[in-house]
Formats: C-alpha cells, sequence, structure tokens
C-alpha cells in the first residue's frame, strides 16, 4: 500500500489501514477523497493540560477524564423499541451520568463492566440544569493503553459511526503523511491571502490537526492564525454570493412606483393612532426604495407589536397607488387568515380589493381570485406559500411582502420574482420579529438592506414576567384560572427537545389530561406538532372563537399567533429555551387591552447560571437586548438556527464570536467585486469557479 502514491483527489480508502469497507462509511458521511478527510476540522480541542474532576465541571467545555464505572444501565423509552444507554461514572470528586440515545456500534457496551476504569472524552452537556455527558468516548483503560500526553491540546472529532475521534485523528495523520509534499491548489487569491494577512490552507489545516504546544491558548479562544484562515474562508464564500447578489440586484428593473392617489396618506390620517416615530422613519425608508428603477430588497426588523403589519400595509397601499399590485405572503395558514381579517379592516373602506388564497381555497373561489388577479381587480393578494404557484398571475405585481422570512428560505424569494411583469422584477420587503443586533444584521443578510423598527407603540402596559420553581405550579395554575374566571384566555407551553420528543409529547398530552380532570369547570385544548395542519388551525381557530379558555401546547404556536383576548402564558421547562424564543412565546399575550402576565417555570435541577438567565426576562421586555443576552451566553444558532440557508454550512466560523473577521470577509467580496464584477481577471478565476459551480453558470451574467 505505501508504495502507492496517494494524492489529495485519491479516495480515501486507499489510505493505509482503510479499505472498502471503511472507505464507504466515510463516503456515506460525505468524505470521500484524501483531501475531503483533511477538510474535516476537529470540532473542538481538548484540553490535556489540566486535571480534570468530575465535581468541577463545567456546562459546553470538552474534556477528558479518568473515571470508575459505577453501573450500566438501558431502558426503553416509552413504547418504542427505542433504546437507551445510562453509564454512570464516578470519581474521587463525584458521579456523572453518560447518555446514549443510540448504541455507537454492535456490542459497544459489552466491553465494560462496574469497576473498570475508564477514560472518558465528551463534551458536557448541561441537561435540565444536571451536567451529563452525551455520546461520549468511553475508553476501557483496563484493556486500552492511555494515550494521554500531557502539554498540547488533542484534536477532538466528530465521531462517524462508531469510529472513534482517536481513530479518525490518526488516520487524518497518515494522510497528511501520504500528501504532505504535494503542491495544494490555493482556494484564496494570492493578493487576498497578503491583504488579509492569512496563512494558506494548506498551512491552516496542519496546524489545526496536529496543534502545537504554543498555540494552546490561541486555539482554544478559537483565534489562532490557522482558526481565523478558515473562519475567513468560510465567510468570504457567502459574503461574496451575497455581494454578487445584491450587486446584481442593481441591475434589475423594476416599476418606479410613484403614487398617482393619495389613499396610503388618507390611511395614516384615518387610523385610531399615530404611528410611531420608527414606524414613520421606516416608512420613507421604504417609500425611497420603491420610487426607484432598481428592485428594493429590504428587511424589516421589529419586535412582535412594534407594527412591522401595519408599515407592510402602508407600504402596500402605496404600491397600489401607483397603479401596480402588492402581494403578501406568510408562513402559515393562520398568519395569513389574520393578515387577510387586518387588510380588509384596514384597506376596504378605501375601496381596495384584498383576496386570501392558500392551500385550502377552493377550485371555484380560486379561479375567480386568479380571473380578478390578472385583471387587475385584486390589488393586495394574501397567502402562504400557495403563492408562489406558477398559476398565481398578476397583471402588474409591483411589490412583495414576505412575513417571518426566517421560515421561508432566500429560494422563495426568488420564486416570487418572476411574478413581475414586462421583464420587471417586483420590490421586495420581509418582515421578521427575530431581533438580530443590527451590524449583524447587515452582514448575515448581506444582501438585503435593513430597518429596524425598535419602539413600541405607546400605552402598552408591558407584559408582567414572573420566574418561579415547579413547587410553585399550583399557585401559577390557581392564577391563571382567577384570569379564565374573568373571561380571559391563556396558554400553557411545553418545550420539545429533539431526542425525547416523545416523553415530552407525553407531557403535553398528560397535563392535558390531568388539568382536565383538575379543573372540570374550565375548557382546555390541545395543541402539538404532531398535529396535521388542518387540526392544527382547526385548534386555534376554536380558541381564537373562543371555545375553549386554555390552549395546552407545544412550541408549535411559537409564530406570530393573534389571540388578543389570551392574557397569561404559562411556559413549562423555561429553562431549556433560549431567551428569544421565549421572548416570542410571551409575545402571544400583551395583545389586547387587558394587562397581561407571562410565568415561567424551572424545573428544580436549574443552575444557578440558568436561573439568573431567565431573571432577566423579568427585567426587560426588549427583543433586542434579550437577543444580545442570548447571543453572548448560546451563540447565534439560538435564532439563526439552520433555518437560514447559508449560515448552517459553516465547521468553524461563528458570526457573533467572528464578527469582525466577518465584516472583514465582507469587504474583501465586496472590493474584489468591484474591481472585477465578472471575476475575469485570472487570479480570481477559482473564485469564479467557485460561485457558478455553487450557483449556476448565468450567476455572474447578472452583475454589470
Ligand atoms: P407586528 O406585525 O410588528 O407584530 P402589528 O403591526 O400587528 O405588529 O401591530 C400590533 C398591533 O398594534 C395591531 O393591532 C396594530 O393595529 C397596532 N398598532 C400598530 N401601530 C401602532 C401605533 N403606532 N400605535 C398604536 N397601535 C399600533
Ligand atoms: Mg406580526
Amino acid at each position: 500500500m505505501s508504495t502507492m502514491a496517494l494524492r489529495l483527489d485519491s479516495k480515501i480508502q486507499f489510505l493505509k489501514g482503510v479499505g472498502p469497507k471503511l472507505g464507504e462509511l466515510f463516503e456515506r458521511h460525505g468524505l470521500a477523497t484524501i483531501q475531503d478527510l483533511l477538510y474535516f476540522f476537529p470540532r473542538a480541542y481538548e484540553d490535556r493540560r489540566a486535571v480534570r474532576q468530575i465535581s468541577n465541571l463545567k456546562p459546553d467545555e470538552i474534556v477528558s477524564l479518568k473515571a470508575q464505572i459505577v453501573n450500566i444501565r438501558s431502558y426503553n423509552l416509552g413504547r418504542t423499541h427505542k433504546k437507551i444507554y445510562e453509564v454512570l461514572l464516578r470519581d474521587s470528586s463525584g458521579q456523572i451520568l453518560c447518555k446514549y440515545f443510540r448504541v455507537p456500534y454492535k456490542g459497544y457496551f459489552d466491553r465494560f463492566k462496574p469497576f473498570d476504569t475508564v477514560r472518558v472524552v465528551g463534551k458536557v452537556q448541561d441537561y435540565r440544569g444536571r451536567l451529563e455527558f452525551h455520546h461520549p468516548d468511553l475508553k476501557d483503560l483496563d484493556t486500552e493503553e492511555d494515550e494521554i500526553q500531557k502539554d498540547t491540546l488533542n484534536p477532538v472529532y466528530v465521531e462517524i459511526e462508531g469510529l472513534s475521534s482517536q481513530k479518525i485523528s490518526k488516520l487524518i495523520h497518515t494522510a497528511w503523511e501520504q500528501i504532505k509534499d504535494e503542491a495544494w491548489s490555493e482556494p484564496l487569491p494570492k493578493s487576498i491571502l497578503e491583504k488579509n494577512n492569512l496563512l494558506t490552507k494548506k498551512e491552516s489545516l496542519y496546524h489545526l490537526h496536529f496543534p502545537e504546544p504554543a498555540e494552546s491558548e490561541s486555539l482554544l479562544k478559537v483565534q489562532s492564525p490557522a482558526q481565523r484562515r478558515i473562519i475567513f474562508e468560510e465567510f468570504f464564500w457567502l459574503e461574496l454570493y451575497l455581494a454578487a447578489k445584491k450587486m446584481g440586484f442593481q441591475n434589475e428593473k423594476s416599476s418606479a412606483l410613484k403614487p398617482q392617489l393619495t389613499r396610503s396618506k388618507d390611511l395614516i390620517q384615518s387610523l385610531p393612532f399615530t404611528l410611531t416615530s420608527a414606524q414613520q422613519r421606516t416608512l420613507k425608508e421604504i417609500q425611497h426604495d420603491l420610487s426607484l428603477e432598481h428592485p428594493m430588497h429590504r428587511l424589516v426588523q421589529g419586535d412582535v407589536g412594534s407594527g412591522k403589519t401595519m408599515v407592510a400595509f402602508l407600504a402596500a397601499v402605496w404600491a397600489i397607488d401607483s397603479q401596480s399590485q402588492a402581494c403578501l405572503m406568510a408562513p402559515t395558514e393562520i398568519l395569513a387568515e389574520q393578515h387577510f381579517k387586518n387588510a380588509q379592516k384596514f384597506l376596504a373602506p378605501l375601496g381596495l380589493e384584498c383576496a386570501l388564497l392558500t392551500g385550502k381555497t377552493k377550485a371555484s373561489e380560486r379561479k375567480i381570485i386568479l380571473e380578478k388577479l390578472i385583471d387587475n381587480k385584486i390589488h393586495f393578494l394574501i397567502g402562504t406559500h400557495a403563492l408562489i404557484e406558477d398559476w398565481v398571475q398578476f397583471q402588474h405585481l409591483g411589490l412583495v411582502i414576505v412575513d417571518e422570512q426566517h421560515r421561508f428560505g432566500v429560494e422563495q424569494r426568488g420564486e416570487l420574482k418572476n411574478k413581475g411583469a414586462n421583464g420587471l422584477t417586483p420590490h421586495f420587503l420581509v418582515m421578521t420579529a427575530t431581533p438580530i443586533p443590527r451590524t449583524l444584521a447587515m452582514t448575515v443578510y448581506g444582501d438585503l438592506d435593513v430597518s429596524i423598527i425598535n419602539e413600541l407603540p405607546p400605552g402598552r402596559s408591558p407584559i408582567q414576567t414572573r420566574v418561579t420553581y415547579e413547587s410553585k405550579r399550583n399557585q401559577a395554575l390557581e392564577f391563571m384560572i382567577e384570569q379564565v374566571k374573568k373571561g380571559r384566555q391563556a396558554y400553557i407551553i411545553y418545550p420539545l427537545v429533539e431526542e425525547s420528543e416523545k416523553i415530552d409529547l407525553k407531557n403535553a398530552v398528560s397535563e392535558f389530561e390531568f388539568l382536565k380532570q383538575q379543573f372540570q369547570n374550565i375548557k382546555f385544548g390541545l395543541l402539538h406538532g404532531r398535529m396535521k395542519a388542518d387540526e392544527k388551525e382547526q385548534v386555534m381557530s376554536s380558541f381564537r372563537n373562543k371555545e375553549f379558555d386554555v390552549l395546552v401546547s407545544t412550541t408549535v404556536i411559537e409564530v406570530g399567533v393573534d389571540v388578543p383576548n389570551a392574557n397569561i402564558i404559562i411556559i413549562e421547562h423555561a429553562e431549556r429555551f433560549g431567551l428569544s424564543q421565549l421572548h416570542q412565546l410571551r409575545g402571544r399575550v400583551g395583545r389586547g387591552e387587558h394587562k397581561s402576565f407571562c410565568i415561567l417555570i424551572m424545573g428544580y435541577a436549574v443552575s444557578e447560571e440558568g436561573r439568573q438567565r431567565l431573571e432577566f426576562m423579568e427585567t426587560t421586555t426588549d427583543g433586542f437586548k434579550l437577543a444580545e443576552f442570548d447571543l453572548e451566553i448560546r451563540g447565534p444558532g439560538e435564532f439563526l438556527g439552520t433555518r437560514q440557508s447559508g449560515l448552517s454550512g459553516f465547521q468553524i466560523a461563528n458570526i457573533v464570536r467572528d464578527a469582525e473577521i466577518l465584516h472583514q470577509a465582507r469587504e474583501t467580496a465586496f472590493e474584489v467585486l468591484n474591481t472585477d464584477p465578472q471575476l475575469k481577471k485570472a487570479e480570481h478565476e477559482n473564485l469564479r469557479a467557485q460561485l457558478t459551480q455553487k450557483h449556476g453558470a448565468t450567476f455572474l451574467a447578472s452583475i454589470g
């Protein structure tokens, strides 16, 4: 084997110690070539310099320690045949549980028995306030040699179907030895490397996989030159794409929307309130964009209830007054219906025709809507993603509004784009209630301009929030019942955690049954993610029609549901939520005239830090402040998650922690495209290849 010269693009199976079977396993996980293997970065580093003890572990750190097995047990989860394994470990300082939701490989647990000394390597998890390991690596020190050496960091790789981090590390080492003398093609142009003071890709990979003692501190802080280089590149591809898109917009043509009528002014005057100054500013920015001959792409961010919808309606009327049509797309039928009712209320009196189109719209009705649309007899069409369908054709679509954008992919925006007439692109307005700090938003939604409504309409009495322990649950329920007896309605929310979805579901269902028993004169409803869409709609609309008093639900109600009569929300196991998510949930109340309450119930075992975090909810109702707090503590995944396409593909980069590198990558991307929009220079050949490979051959053609 060793005589065969391997190259970067050789299959992994030819690597010494691999073979066809393992090779296939790697391939199933997206690693086909030696290069892929080398691009498989450590997910973290384990610090071997300090001796660790169970009693001083902290959540989220990756550690390695010696311990003794106390016992091993397995049990079935509920009625499913899913088996969970638990290994309890102890050292002289304390005990910790290792949980496995699947067996790493057949016979894995047969190797261990009580009193065995093991080395455990894994990430410390805070599970309902208790520290545990989930799927750690266990190594039996009675039969295997402990390879731990002091003074270095040990790269930790994500396990691949029973291939331990240590094995992967060894293979990466073998691979490196084989190809280290090969010349690598460098993905980034030399000018970019020099200007930003970056290592080559090859140098960085070496340092990531084989850390040197002197780098330990900077590696642990994710600030080493190698990490910086990789992070830069990860951001750079995204920003180059966004920059190219944004520059492309400027070459698209739209109708300049300049109203001939004054109905948007009339509407403002007829409102029972005055617009807040943040609403006015945002509206001005939108109107300015709309009056230009290339399309607006603007994101409006604002807390729940900050009046985004009203601003969107005013923008729609402005477009309609300029002889065009507008549409609004919402992520769910419930929300689409809500928007439609509101639109009717405010726009019908001005003589504007609104219509609702969803998957539920009857064929006969749909036919009428489509005829009227093409005749410009419907001015404002509201609906779900049904709007995207090909057969929905407008006479002159000038403005597209998308609500809660993170629920839709960027792609769907693209599909609505084709609905403009005469080769003209409609203007785009995107609304989201997910608060992201401004600088971050501009970079993350790099192709959009951003307006922020950072002010709530006056006279709202803030929602009163209380954090309490499980032991006070009964008092919380009594308080809720009092409100219900006054004619109000309430929500009780249960969290869902992926791993144990069924257990949690059972919680909501059994709690629902229990409550029905306990409070027989109160009517309860139940909502959860396992229900079909129309069942959910049915429950929501009965709740809105006050057919029952208390809605027991999992987090499926999170998105903008509006039941003004509901004034109290109780959230169980609040410690399991991010603050932004709690804030979104809390926003379900405080939508009507009644004083509103939010009660956060935490599990007994919540950590000190967890409790403080929740108590922050008592002190502010400012979504941006909460988001920033979340960002610091829990990172951006919390509110961007994997929903935001393009942001999930990072291996190392983190948009919050690495904000500075993000800005740098963004600037560089714009500079490159400004000087060479078509990426025709020889040194940009690779950039061009990357963009066209990922986004299609015609992608760059749209940039002038
Ligand atoms: P969002 O879409 O940002 O959640 P909405 O536009 O639905 O907020 O506004 C929430 C409620 O506040 C609606 O009932 C709306 O009519 C009302 N509203 C909007 N703007 C104002 C304002 N400037 N003053 C008072 N009430 C307002
Ligand atoms: Mg809304």
